[in-house]
């Protein structure tokens, strides 16, 4: 109870709030306004009531002879193509360096028309019209960033060229009217949260159609968006009023209760260390890990500026003038701020660390920063590359550490390793990052004195050559580049016996289905806690593959899940000794044998096996081929139709498994009981019924209303 957290980068609001509500301290280190800002806003949300008060009292300004949100709104509106009727468009669509839009959206209240058309006339005047006074609103804007005599103003003029005439009136409007407002301070903060999310949908970096989740880079896309920003300010509340209840939250060096609570400290990493360490001892670190992200950065000194005005920017101006956000400035920066911590934090801490938008290059430049400042990686937990990844470190000794080079075969045998644990292929961010471990354990992902951009460019020309330059490795891709599509290992990879594992996916049904033999009506989180422990680090299951075995075995009620009543184990178990039957009967119908050896039902003739059965309950397709004694022509496998869609899911996911399966035929239980019913079955017909039994399904129709 009460102990206390430090989250040195201040990216993860939801991170530090769940740790507050658990009853930690945590410290939270933030140089960026708006992080701050955000962080705090999160900790303790204005009311809904505060936010819709605020925007009533902004609404109600006189702007004219008009309210301003009479005013602010028809920058908006559109004439509806259909019924004449004028509305609101949601939005404009841009031609990147064009000076008028293209085209609109928008759906008429009046008679329902809706979608995108060509920007009308009256379109194209409006924008003129309100481009015609830009540049004084412009000039306004930039000096709440920077004073007229400041060397960073042609920064901050840079910074606004990425917002359109329309969104800057919007927003300066609102802005200059903010401080005559007399907002009480929790309708000024809900207001605050409002704008902030005008700005950061009014800027130019919104592709349409978007094809990224969030613009980091300032570029603007050949194809923008510009939204509706009323619109934006009352969908804010929406966003804003989904946060839960709220927690302890005061500025360093403010107390704060030992029942949890977050304590800001706004000013620099190095600083911190300084003063914290006598006073605070920290028990843990946690926090997401920034990546280079140009576009929250430069655009947070500019929304800073318009929020609290040119004092607020100064300490974080350098935001403004930094143009280097690459991967080897990512690295040299979290090295730095990974030395501090070292300073601060006492021998063997441990460091729980979040990459939200795990990708290849991202690992490589967190791992390296943080090996060569003295951490100790613990541990790794990736499910998908599109999942958060999780790595834990332990702050190290101060031993100068031995540095070797890097080896190849190391990588090789580690990335080999993981995929014959794996059983099955697997993403190159997964590769990638079981070669990096491996590079950690050697200390060899950046010699002393080397600059970051060579480290990292080493490490990477390794492991594209580690992979491209060993016949073991396949590579199930449609493109060019090693990180598409995935990789696995060739079948005479001359694994160990030993080495040879089940698929994955075969594993993760086995265990979910153990665990809900034992633990009828359990929920999801159970059973994912139930499997974390079974499969650590790089082989976490993703949550598409348990819910395929759940849905395959299971049906929900509410939120708990319960075997379905054929998936019992002795009902399965007596249902396969009649499908044993079954077959036996079958074969006797047309002049075979049959005779049992392990867990195949072999057909025979004058000694000769004509066929082979492997019966399944579950969907473990692999391990069928892998026992069947005949060639792939003469082998019949047999599953129970509740089975075909997992069957097809991993052989989806396995471009492994689904060729050696397109060798083989596999039926459902239904089909055989269905022969034993016809009154005339010949060898022929038998042959040709159990060839037209695919699992796949047929593709779905496209739909095309
Ligand atoms: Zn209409």
């Amino acid at each position: 109870m009460g102990s206390w957290l430090l989250d040195p980068f201040g990216f993860s609001p939801r991170l530090v709030l769940e740790a507050a509500r658990m009853g930690y301290r945590v410290l939270v280190a933030v140089n960026n306004p708006i992080t701050r800002f955000l962080l705090e806003a999160s900790a303790r949300p204005p009311s809904e009531a505060d936010f819709k008060a605020a925007l009533a009292d902004l609404a109600v300004i006189k702007k004219g002879d008009e309210r301003l949100s009479v005013h602010l709104q028809s920058l908006y509106l559109t004439t509806c193509e259909k019924c004449g009727q004028q509305i609101q468009a949601e939005a404009f669509l841009w031609r990147k360096g064009e000076d008028v839009p293209y085209a609109r959206i928008y759906t008429c209240p009046h008679c329902g028309d809706s979608g995108e058309h060509a920007a009308a006339h009256d379109d194209i005047e409006r924008a003129k019209r309100i481009a015609s006074t830009d540049s004084l609103h412009r000039s306004r804007a930039f000096e709440r960033v920077a004073a007229l005599d400041d060397d960073d103003r042609i920064y901050a003029e840079e910074a606004i060229q990425f917002y359109l005439p329309r969104p800057l009136y919007f927003l300066t409007t609102i802005i200059n009217r903010l401080d005559r407002l007399n907002l009480t301070p929790d309708r000024r903060r809900a207001m605050n949260a409002l704008i902030l999310v005008a700005c950061d949908m009014g800027n130019t970096l919104w592709g349409y159609p978007s094809e990224r989740p969030r613009p980091k880079q300032l570029i603007i896309p050949s194809q923008f968006r510009e939204s509706n920003l009323w619109t934006q300010l009352e969908r804010g509340i929406g966003l804003w009023t989904q946060t839960a209840s709220s927690v302890a939250c005061e500025a360093w060096p403010q107390k704060i209760p030992e029942t949890g609570g977050i304590c800001i400290y706004e000013g620099r990493l190095k600083d911190l260390a300084h003063e914290a360490k006598k006073e605070i001892p920290i028990r843990a670190v946690i926090g997401s890990v920034p990546r280079p992200n140009q576009a929250f950065w430069t655009l947070s000194a500019l929304w800073a500026g318009w929020l609290w005005g040119r004092d607020a920017v100064e300490p974080f101006k350098i935001a403004l003038r930094r143009r280097r956000y690459d991967w080897a400035w990512n690295a040299t920066a979290l090295n730095a701020a990974f030395a501090h911590l070292f300073d601060l934090l006492p021998l063997d801490t441990p460091f729980f660390g979040l990459l939200p938008e795990s990708e290849p290059p991202f690992l490589t430049s967190v791992l390296t920063a943080a090996s060569a400042a003295g951490f100790d990686l613990q541990s790794v937990a990736l499910r998908t590359e599109h999942d958060p990844l999780q790595l834990v470190w332990r702050r190290g000794e101060h031993l100068q550490r031995e540095i070797n080079d890097a080896n190849i075969d190391d990588v090789r045998a580690a990335m080999v390793q993981h995929l014959a644990e794996r059983g099955e292929p697997a993403s190159y961010m997964h590769v990638h990052a079981a070669g990096l471990i491996s590079l950690v354990e050697t200390h060899s992902l950046k010699k002393k004195n080397q600059e970051f951009d060579e480290a990292l460019r080493d490490t990477q020309a390794l492991m594209q050559k580690a992979l491209e330059g060993d016949s073991r490795f396949l590579h199930y891709s449609t493109g060019e580049s090693i990180d598409t599509g995935v990789w696995g290992l060739r079948e005479d990879a001359a694994l160990s016996q030993n080495e040879i594992h089940d698929s994955l996916s075969d594993r993760v049904e086995i265990n979910v289905v153990t665990f809900l033999q034992k633990n009828p009506n359990c929920i999801f989180l159970e059973i994912e806690d139930e499997l974390y422990p079974h499969f650590p680090g790089l082989l976490t299951p993703s949550k598409a593959m348990i819910y395929s075995v759940l849905n395959s075995y299971a049906e929900r009620d509410g939120g708990a899940w319960k075997l379905r009543l054929e998936d019992f184990a002795a009902v399965r178990r007596s249902e396969l000794n009649t499908m044993a039957g079954t077959i036996e009967n079958i074969g006797s119908r047309l002049g075979y044998s049959t005779r049992k050896q392990n867990k195949n039902y072999l057909w025979q003739e004058e000694d000769q096996t004509q066929y082979v059965f492997y019966i399944l309950a579950s969907a473990l397709v692999g391990r069928a081929i892998a026992e069947s004694p005949l060639q792939p022509e003469q082998t019949i496998i047999v599953i129970p139709g509740g089975r075909a869609a997992l069957a097809t899911y991993k052989a989806q996911r396995d471009p492994a498994l689904a060729a050696r399966l397109k060798k083989y035929r596999v039926v459902k239980y239904r089909l055989l009981r269905a022969l034993l019913e016809r009154p005339t079955l010949t060898r022929e017909s038998f042959e040709q019924q159990i060839s037209s039994d695919p699992i796949e399904k047929p593709k779905a129709q496209i739909v095309m209303f």
